[in-house]
């Protein structure tokens, strides 16, 4: 039917809470003493997944002492096999708890499901939306409904457009404490695990008020590339690494290949260091107390 003269036609939705002109100062704040979005550069680094208590916190103690800023971890890991190593489950979140009163450091961790949304809120501080979840629009609503800070990483085909209305799932929900993550995209490429779209950091933030972080564990695959291209986010723009490491990356019980030593990590932290100062950006400050926080809001 014509649509007469006049009368509404269909308009397309636009985006209302993530771009720039929504918070021109930008989004920065707070988690247990870290400061996300703000001049300093935050680390967050740890397993792929959680597997031991001594695992973790050999981990836990390594990346802090190194000028990690956050802790990950992931307690349920969402993996391609069903067979595959799902994760501790609550018994990982309970570690990751425990890991960060022993340290003072943050943490941040996946939830997989709607369903599981309170429980991994219980212990958290960051609440992580993976890539295969990214337009899981029900996760969103629920994970941005707690009122905690959301990693929201790229959906490994999601456009930025996609992306973006992601973001505004999470918000429009509450969840307006949000970073997003770059964390690499499927090409035609496969000598590599995904291709790390760095075009999307200075994109993001173009057109975002959002603090952006990228994921070069994930987005090379490659253990030996991912220093190089933490470097390279950081001379991109980006507010911050999510990186995977593991004290023992050839018997890790999930993505071992690119997953750092600590000794690594440290070179790393090193490099993204020299590279932030010449971008006229500093590292974060590192929290190392853990009285400190105990208690501190989240
Ligand atoms: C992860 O960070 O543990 C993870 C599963 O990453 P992604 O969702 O980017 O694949
Ligand atoms: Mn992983």
């Amino acid at each position: 039917m014509p649509t007469a003269p006049g009368s509404s036609v269909r308009s397309t939705p636009t985006l209302r809470l993530t771009p720039v002109e929504a918070r021109p100062q930008g989004t920065t704040f707070v988690v247990r003493g870290v400061e996300i979005g703000g001049p300093g550069i935050v680390l967050m680094a740890g397993p792929c997944a959680v597997e031991s208590e001594s695992q973790l916190m050999a981990t836990a103690r390594a990346v802090q002492s190194a000028g990690a800023h956050v802790l990950r971890g992931g307690a349920f890991k969402p993996r391609t096999s069903p067979y595959s190593f799902q994760g501790l489950k609550e018994e990982g979140l309970r570690l990751l708890a425990a890991a960060r009163d022993a340290t003072g450091m943050p943490i941040v961790t996946e939830v997989l499901d709607a369903r599981q949304v309170d429980l991994v809120a219980s212990y958290t501080d960051i609440l992580q939306i993976g890539s295969r979840n990214m337009q899981n629009f029900g996760l969103l609503e629920e994970a941005g409904r707690t009122g905690l800070p959301v990693l929201l990483k790229r959906g490994m085909s999601a456009t930025i457009e996609e992306y973006l209305n992601a973001a505004e799932y999470v918000m429009a929900a509450g969840g307006t404490r949000l970073i997003l993550c770059e964390r690499g995209i499927r090409t035609f490429e496969p000598s590599t695990r995904n291709t790390l779209d760095l075009n999307a950091v200075p994109m993001l933030q173009h057109r975002t008020h959002l603090p952006v972080i990228v994921d070069p564990s994930h987005g090379t695959g490659h253990a030996w590339m991912v220093p190089q291209l933490a470097a390279a986010a950081i001379a991109a723009g980006a507010d911050g690494i999510l990186v995977e490491v593991h004290c023992d990356p050839e018997h890790a019980r999930s993505d071992g290949e690119h997953s750092l030593t600590p000794e690594a990590f440290g070179e790393l932290a090193r490099r993204v260091a020299a590279v932030a100062a010449a971008v006229g950006r500093r590292m974060a400050a590192v929290v190392t107390e853990p009285e400190a926080v105990a208690g501190a809001p989240r």
